[in-house]
């Protein structure tokens, strides 16, 4: 059985707590090896990235301060032996956009990486015990809109086929690096319904909804998986429908992705190293030229260093004197967002809901009262208060549709609470682990109200990560924040991480930036990783095209 400490965490796992940095020193190269590049940080994005540089020729090594890699994309036993829990993201459907997979560009599959679309997408549980499930059949979901508005379903169908057919141009926005290609509002002008969706994706989610929608559990319905984004650019198109939902998992895991791009790496000749936390960059003559770890190693890049390190972290990695005053304010100002509190259970049923055709068991669930509830939630996050009554839940049981994730008939369910913050009102951080318990139980009972089938004799184990715990399993997960940084106006696009570096490209020379600071931001999209790779691919005198037009 896995071992749980006193805190809660699994022992050996990845008890280290966020990066202090010890004074500048000169770094003594250790490894004998050469490299061409050094990553910073295991996550998705900067695996993406080394695997295209590693298939255009280059040596990488990547250095993971953690004994895992994967970072948001990590998979554990975190309860019992044989329990596989997605430590954080379990839903890969903005990657499935991403050249890498939509075009098979690295042949992933060949080393692992297979996903599973559960159907139903999403069951929404309403208090008064009508429910709205969202099917990956359109027209299912269609009728079950139509149950309670049939105006809402023709609307509903209405918006998807419009949004479906914008859809590919905010996709290649996404997928292109800043300044590489037409920006959003250009290609949009160059769109026949360019201007009526200029003004929608400026519209709050919010603002499209009940502008469009009159029964209220169809708004609502539109709020998951991420009812938080009620504002910011894209926001509105986000309260679009599309007729493919979907909510793709990898097979075995959350992990499966990093599992997958390692090996790949591995067989193009890139190396990782575990239980590395960079603690220094080594700047030669104004460049960056190699990293330097806690343990005193260090690695020497003879082209470019790629950190995935969390920018508020990035800046404290090199003299103050090397970094522009502009971009420092930038740092600075860079709003990291709301965090999470997750409770994972190991248990002997999922939670299963009664319908009008008998009874459903979904992997993904959400408690979302009211619209009122989700606005007012918004609201608490930006007054940094977090409470426990009315919980906005979003219940996720990978194991109904992967039954490789837990022991025959036994299941893995999470309970994400997003609407968390890092700064407890009454006490800051340091709060967290004296109503740890109190939140999880809260948790567990509201999952309860809405499948009271879960009862407690079926749990056989419990693991919850408050927004220290996420951070101090993850450096890069800065304060506990979910998706890196707020994707507001004021740091998409152009502006994310900070105006002027949004192409990757870092002040230091040589040092390159991936990971969700920068476009197009947090989630496992793979496009901050892809576009960094399109970015020194053209600096070293390549491109991604010839990159993908060699053989292997
Ligand atoms: C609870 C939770 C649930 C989520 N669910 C979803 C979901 O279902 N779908 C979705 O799309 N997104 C989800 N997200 C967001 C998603 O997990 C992240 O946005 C995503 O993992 C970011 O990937 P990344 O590659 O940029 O960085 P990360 O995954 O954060 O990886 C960064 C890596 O760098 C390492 N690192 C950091 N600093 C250093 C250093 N100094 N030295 C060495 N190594 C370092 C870290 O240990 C880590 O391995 C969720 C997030 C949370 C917290």
């Amino acid at each position: 059985m896995t071992e749980i400490t006193r805190r809660g965490f699994v022992k050996g796992a990845a008890l280290v707590a966020p990066l202090a940095f010890a004074p500048f020193t000169v770094a003594q190269t250790t490894s004998a090896s050469r490299y061409d590049v050094v990553v910073v940080g295991a996550g998705h994005n900067s695996l993406i990235t080394a695997c295209y540089l590693a298939k255009a020729g280059f040596k990488c090594l990547v250095l993971e301060g953690r004994p895992k890699i994967g970072g948001g994309t990590k998979t554990a036993e975190l309860t019992l032996s044989g329990f596989q829990h997605d430590v954080c993201s379990s839903i890969h459907a903005r990657i499935q956009a991403n050249p890498l997979i939509k075009n098979n560009e690295l042949n992933l599959g060949e080393y692992g990486l297979e996903y599973i679309f559960p159907d139903p997408v999403y069951h929404i549980a309403f208090p008064d015990g009508s429910y709205i499930t969202k099917w990956r059949d359109f027209d299912r979901t269609c009728e079950e809109i139509a149950k309670y508005s049939k105006k809402d379903a023709d609307t509903w169908r209405r918006m998807a086929t419009e949004a479906d057919a914008i859809r590919p141009i905010v996709n290649e926005v996404e997928y292109t690096p800043i300044g590489f290609g037409k920006s959003l509002a250009e290609r949009l002008a160059d769109h026949p319904q360019g201007k009526l969706w200029q003004r929608r994706i400026a519209m709050s989610k919010w603002d499209v909804l009940h502008q469009n929608f009159e029964d209220e559990r169809t708004m609502v319905a539109m709020m998951p998986p991420f009812p938080k984004e009620l504002t910011g650019p894209y926001s509105g198109f986000s309260a679009y429908p599309s007729k493919r939902e979907e909510v793709p998992q990898p097979k075995g895991g959350s992990g499966m992705i990093a599992t997958a791009l390692q090996r790949f790496l591995e067989a193009h000749g890139g190396e990782i190293l575990v239980n590395k936390p960079a603690e220094h960059f080594i700047v030669e003559n104004g460049r960056c030229v190699g990293v330097e770890c806690a343990d005193g190693t260090s690695y020497r890049a003879e082209r470019a260093v790629l950190s995935t390190v969390h920018i508020k972290q990035l800046v404290k990695m090199a003299p103050s004197g090397l970094w522009p005053a502009d971009f420092l304010e930038g740092v600075k100002t860079f709003n990291t967002g709301n965090a999470s509190f997750n409770s994972h259970f190991a248990t002997t049923e999922p939670l299963k809901f009664q319908v009008k055709s008998g009874t459903i068991v979904p992997v993904h669930i959400s408690n979302i009262q009211s619209c009122k509830r989700a606005l007012r939630y918004e609201s608490e996050l930006t007054a940094g208060e977090f409470h426990v009554e009315e919980p906005v839940l979003h219940i996720v049981q990978t194991s109904v549709a992967d039954p490789t994730r837990a022991p025959a008939g036994m299941h893995t369910i999470r309970v994400l609470c997003e609407q968390a913050v890092y700064n407890l009102p009454d006490g800051g951080p340091g709060r967290w682990e004296e109503i740890k318990a109190e939140v999880q139980l809260a948790h567990l009972r509201a999952a309860q109200k809405i499948a009271p089938n879960l009862t407690d004799d079926k749990i056989l184990a419990r693991f919850s990560t408050s927004p220290v715990d996420i951070e101090q399993m993850n450096a890069a997960m800065w304060h506990g924040s979910c998706h890196s940084g707020t994707d507001g106006p004021a740091q998409a696009g152009a502006m994310r991480p900070v105006p002027g570096w949004a192409q990757h490209r870092m002040p230091i020379p040589g040092l390159y930036q991936t990971g969700g600071t920068t476009h197009p931001g947090g989630g496992v999209s793979g496009g901050p990783g892809r576009n960094a790779a399109v970015v020194m691919l053209k600096d070293f005198g390549t491109s991604m095209e010839e990159t993908l037009g060699k053989k292997g």
